[in-house]
């Protein structure tokens, strides 16, 4: 049983760590809920005991043997040394050390195998991330990739609990006949899309997408890997959607593809040409597997397929993916 403290506990993710260590049997032998000062004193339950919200500060991690931080980098990189410091284990979510050579970036079903269990500090990957990996992952057993561009819709959710409600109070306005107001994202997010809201950084992509290229390379251990990626917010509540093309250095067909899928762990194959049903974010919402379907020969490369991926970016992409690390760095998978 572990001493568990989870840092930033009132947000999007932090709300889903304690769902996914709930439905897991996650072995909490107590729980410091943090996060900031706006909401210490308030109370959240954990199985089915009332737990304070406290401010998180440096003097927050005695006695603690897990910490889980999901509050931003620039709170990680103020409070993880401390955390370390004071003997836990920690599973980042932030970007704040994914890019850190001396630290792994995980996701337990491809690259797994390379955690050193007694690791001090992992990080957990950016959603987009961690979700396309787990759909390109298993195709590098059956051949060399060569080039992968990928086009995201991406879900409010992403953005955090407060992105989620801007979405629903902007449909109820649009309805209505009200001018929207946006508050969290800079756009009018109801009935419309736009490019990913991190910032523009020096090449013209924005930070979203350098960085769904530079964890993707790491994960993959493929560091020169070709990749183009273009990340888009969508008016979906919850769920990361994404069209992937692959190019191989050889053909690969699309049957061999979707038994390299379906035969790993966290994956559903969601590919019914007759009632053309394939992975939707709706679906995909709430669960743990990844979706994956539309697996097509690309009709204009003879050594491309192409893929159709949608995930939980709460879960997978984020909650369910670091009580994974969790459960491998305590002995538990
Ligand atoms: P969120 O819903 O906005 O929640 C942010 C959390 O951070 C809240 O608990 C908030 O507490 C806390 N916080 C803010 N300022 C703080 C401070 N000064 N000290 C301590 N806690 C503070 O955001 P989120 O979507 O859960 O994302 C959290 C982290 O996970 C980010 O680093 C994000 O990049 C990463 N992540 C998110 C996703 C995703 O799909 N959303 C996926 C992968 C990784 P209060 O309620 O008290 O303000």
């Amino acid at each position: 049983m572990h001493q568990v403290a989870v840092v930033g506990v009132t947000g999007a993710v932090g709300t889903e760590i304690l769902r996914v260590m709930d439905r897991r049997g996650f072995p909490v032998a107590g729980l410091r809920a943090l996060a900031s000062e706006r909401s210490a004193g308030q109370r959240l339950t954990f199985r089915g005991e009332e737990v304070a919200i406290e401010a998180a500060t440096e003097g927050s991690f005695q006695g603690i043997d897990l910490a889980f931080f999901s509050a931003g980098a620039t709170r990680s990189r103020k409070l993880v040394p401390a955390a370390s410091g004071a003997g836990a284990i920690v599973v980042d979510n932030s970007s704040a050390f994914r890019m850190d050579p001396t630290i792994p970036l995980i996701v337990p079903e491809i690259n797994g195998g390379s955690l050193d269990a007694a690791a001090p500090i992992v990080a957990n990957p950016n959603c987009v991330a961690a979700i396309l990996t787990m759909a390109v992952g298993p195709l590098t057993k059956i051949g060399t990739l060569k080039r992968v561009v990928v086009s995201t819709y991406q879900s409010a959710s992403g953005a955090g609990a407060r992105a989620m409600d801007d979405l629903i109070v902007q449909t109820h306005d649009s309805l209505a006949g009200r001018p929207l107001v946006p508050k969290v994202l800079k756009h009018p997010y109801a009935f419309n899309l736009f490019s990913h809201d991190s910032d523009v950084e020096a090449n013209l992509y924005n930070a979203e997408e350098n960085k769904v290229v530079a964890e993707t390379r790491k994960i993959l251990d493929l560091p020169n890997l070709p990749l183009s990626v273009t990340c888009v917010r969508v008016p979906v509540l919850r769920a990361h959607s994404m069209s992937v093309n692959i190019e191989f250095e050889e053909a690969v067909t699309p049957a061999l593809a979707m038994e390299a899928l379906q035969s790993t762990a966290g994956i559903k194959l969601v590919d019914d040409h007759e009632n053309n049903h394939y992975p939707m974010p709706l679906e995909a919402s709430g669960k743990d597997d990844v979706f994956v379907g539309r697996v097509r020969r690309d009709p204009s490369c003879p050594t491309a397929l192409n893929l159709f991926v949608c995930g939980d970016q709460l879960l997978k992409g984020a909650a369910l993916n670091a009580v994974q690390i969790a459960e491998m760095l305590v002995g538990r998978a």
